[in-house]
């Protein structure tokens, strides 16, 4: 069930109120009364948001974060604390215990609709992010190993000329492991600062340049990663700062203790993405690049061809395949050693890859192989194309470790299909195969086509594509 709430109440009209609050959102909305029924629902029906009453008999909330977090069903689902009007320590206690959210038990419904809204958005962030990064388990990988805590940056943005506010924000307490520092906003639109892990936008009065200034931070890149937290006590029509993209947002009654649980929550999340990203680039790298050539393996040129098939299958266009194969590269493993035949590899490669152009595809089709996919381009170009590359391999020798300079020259197949020819890659590769074959039996270290009239004496075969 998308987007369901599950709310754990003793008291009847409170349970009620919180979902006569929620009734527009479109969220799906279920009512228990106790912490076990509660436990019950979470673990069949996974919700994404639990709202919890603070003062459920019973309720020992740090042991119900850790469990709720210590599952793979349930380690996303939102936990969000209820709590007595202006409770202050009873706010810091919940954040403490591991809530990700707190809210009042009289809470209206534009804020509380703007702040589930702001929940299920980045919880769909995070599953999109671990799903890429980790297929088959539930288990996030950053999470494996935990991170030295670092100081969390805050920087307080004066959106109003008469911020004292801001000034007596970036007092907070040392032991809070938060370096604050301020900036205007204009400063902070312009040129934000470096390694900011949350800002704190400070709504003094409506129309001042907060809202701009939220905006400015979330498209910059410098900033667009950062948490943003909003201060105002801006209510009524409109949007909320929740809704524009802020992650966090208090009145500015906050407590300062509060301020600080919520800006090092806030930097916690952006660390945890920040980790992900690092983890899913990492993952990606190490899945399609070659090691020892940097260019793509055979798993990206699968991936790739694919959709390239898919591509030509909607819009037909010209394109060109190109196998290319080193000349004798046994000769040269047996004269000079297998680590030097490696650095013979690796630098056709790059002397073959940097004289592509963007949009061109080249992958290590094999030991020795290299696949090139040239969109858009016909006959006339892709033989010079290969003509060009064949001429840089030869041109281009490489002195390996011993001084001995190295000369490797390569072969070509060419395929090239006009934009009547319905052919799908594979087709392209065994005509271009073929035509390296043809390449190597007469003399190597040249190109030989096979285009559609060459092959076989007949135009490639029609091949349907499945989209
Ligand atoms: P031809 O001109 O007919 O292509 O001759 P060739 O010697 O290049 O072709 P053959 O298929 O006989 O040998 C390819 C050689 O490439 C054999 C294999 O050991 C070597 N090879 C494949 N991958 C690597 C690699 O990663 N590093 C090194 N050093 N050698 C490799
Ligand atoms: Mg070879
Ligand atoms: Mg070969």
């Amino acid at each position: 069930m998308p987007g369901y709430i599950l709310i754990i109440d003793a008291m009847s009209n409170r349970r009620i109120h919180l979902r006569a609050q929620l009734d527009t959102a479109a969220y799906p909305v279920e009512l228990v009364e106790s912490q076990s029924e509660g436990l019950v629902r979470i673990r069949q029906d996974s919700p994404d948001v639990v709202i919890v009453a603070d003062d459920l008999p019973g309720l020992r909330l740090r042991q119900f974060c850790k469990l709720l977090r210590t599952s793979s069903k349930t380690q996303l689902t939102t936990i969000v604390v209820a709590v007595q009007r202006e409770n202050h320590s009873a706010r810091i206690s919940a954040l403490n215990d591991g809530a990700y959210d707190v809210i009042e038990h009289t809470a209206d419904a534009a804020e509380l609709k703007a702040r589930m809204r702001s929940f299920m958005r980045s919880k769909h962030v995070v599953e999109g992010g671990r799903r890429r990064a980790v297929p088959e388990t539930g288990r996030e990988l950053a999470e494996a190993i935990p991170d030295f805590i670092p100081k969390t940056v805050a920087v307080f943005v004066r959106c109003s000329q008469t911020d004292s506010h801001v000034e007596t924000c970036c007092t907070l307490d040392p032991s809070t492991g938060i370096a604050a520092r301020d900036i205007d906003a204009q400063t902070a639109r312009r040129a934000p600062h470096k390694d900011t892990d949350v800002y704190v936008l400070v709504e003094t009065h409506p129309g001042d340049e907060a809202r701009e200034t939220l905006g400015a931070l979330l498209a910059h890149p410098i900033s667009c990663h950062s948490r943003i937290l909003f201060v105002t006590d801006a209510r009524g029509p409109g949007a909320s700062p929740l809704d524009l993209g802020a992650h966090d947002q208090v009145p500015s009654t906050v407590s300062m203790a509060e301020l600080a649980l919520r800006i090092q929550r806030l930097a916690r999340l952006k660390r945890d993405a920040e980790r992900l990203r690092k983890t899913t680039n990492e993952l990606e790298k190490k899945a399609y690049v070659d090691a020892l050539t940097g260019l793509c393996n055979r798993a990206a040129m699968d991936e790739y061809l694919i959709r390239t098939d898919r591509a030509l299958a909607q819009h037909p266009r010209r394109v060109a395949l190109l196998i290319a194969d080193l000349d004798h590269f046994k000769a040269i493993n047996d004269n000079h050693g297998h680590a030097s035949g490696d650095t013979i590899l690796a630098h056709v490669a790059q002397t073959i890859g940097s004289r592509l152009r963007d949009g061109d595809f080249i992958a290590r089709y094999g030991g020795e192989e290299f696949l090139i996919v040239l969109p858009n381009v016909g006959l006339e170009q892709a033989k010079s194309v290969a003509q060009r590359l064949r001429n840089a391999v030869a041109e281009n020798p490489k002195t390996i470790e011993d001084g001995t300079v190295v000369r490797a020259t390569i072969s070509i197949g060419l395929a090239v299909a006009a934009q009547s020819d319905q052919v799908s890659t594979a087709e392209l590769r065994r005509a271009a195969d073929a035509a390296l074959y043809d390449a190597k039996r007469n003399g190597r270290n040249r190109t030989e086509v096979a285009h559609r009239d060459a092959l076989h004496g007949v135009p490639f075969p029609k091949i349907k594509v499945r989209i």
